[in-house]
């Protein structure tokens, strides 16, 4: 596996639970928004001069902490890009943790497999814009279907999950409007851009919304399904 980084403790990331945070590298996206350039793809990495973590040293890490975490954080990059998931997953399942997995929904293959094989616990998935906005935003080429052929499984999974959309500047409030009507009735959180650092120079200028309109998304947002804003 390519493990990037650990985050040792978080009491934040995985709802209810202690747990820590692996973060594997390599991603099917170039969001313009992302924040974790060097996890998007092993030359970033490289160039960070961030070192990989072997996966022995990862599972010996696991071993320590049996008493004191209940689960752990599958995060990216993207995690189902990962040849070895299944395998590290089960590995992670054996030695007694839950396991969340955040995904960016690109690959409904992996995604299904880790459900119906009962290796995951909870999902968070985001949801980077909508259709007409997809190749824009994210800078792939995964065609959108993708996305919606994921948010079905989920929806239709039995597995605790919540959907998570970031919200970058160039997200009009109709936007989110055609949006939210993929995730009637689910749960939705959005969460307050930060420009500094972000992967696509022209957007570290943006500011994020400002108090006024947040509550004027919220209350039109509301009108179709339940969403809140995190940290808000
Ligand atoms: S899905 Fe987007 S935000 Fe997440 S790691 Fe990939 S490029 Fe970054």
């Amino acid at each position: 596996m390519f493990i990037g980084g650990l985050q040792e403790l978080t009491l934040t990331d995985f709802p209810d639970k202690v747990a820590c945070i692996v973060f594997l590298v390599n991603c099917n996206f170039k969001c313009k928004f992302c924040y974790n350039k060097e996890l998007t793809s092993t030359s970033f990495f490289k160039k960070s001069k961030r070192k990989l973590i072997p996966d022995n040293d990862f599972f010996l890490f696991l071993d320590s902490k049996k008493k004191m975490l209940d689960g752990v954080v599958i995060t990216g990059g993207e995690p189902t890009l990962s040849p070895g998931l299944v395998e590290f997953v089960k590995k992670i399942k054996q030695k007694g943790f839950l396991v969340k997995l955040d995904t960016n929904g690109s690959n409904p293959v992996v995604l299904e497999k880790l459900l119906k094989k009962n290796l995951v616990d909870y999902v968070a998935m985001d949801l980077k814009s909508p259709e007409k906005k997809h190749k824009f935003i994210t800078q792939s080429s995964v065609p959108f279907s993708k996305i919606k052929e994921s948010i079905f499984i989920l929806k239709n999974s039995g597995v605790l999950h919540e959907f998570r959309t970031t919200l970058y500047p160039r997200l009009s409030i109709e936007d989110l409007k055609e949006m939210s009507e993929l995730i009637v009735g689910e749960r939705w959180f959005l969460q307050q851009f930060v420009g500094k650092n972000v992967l696509d120079k022209n957007s570290r200028h943006l500011r994020a919304f400002n108090n006024k309109k947040l509550e004027k998304i919220l209350k039109e947002l509301n009108k179709i399904t339940k969403v809140s804003v995190r940290g808000y």
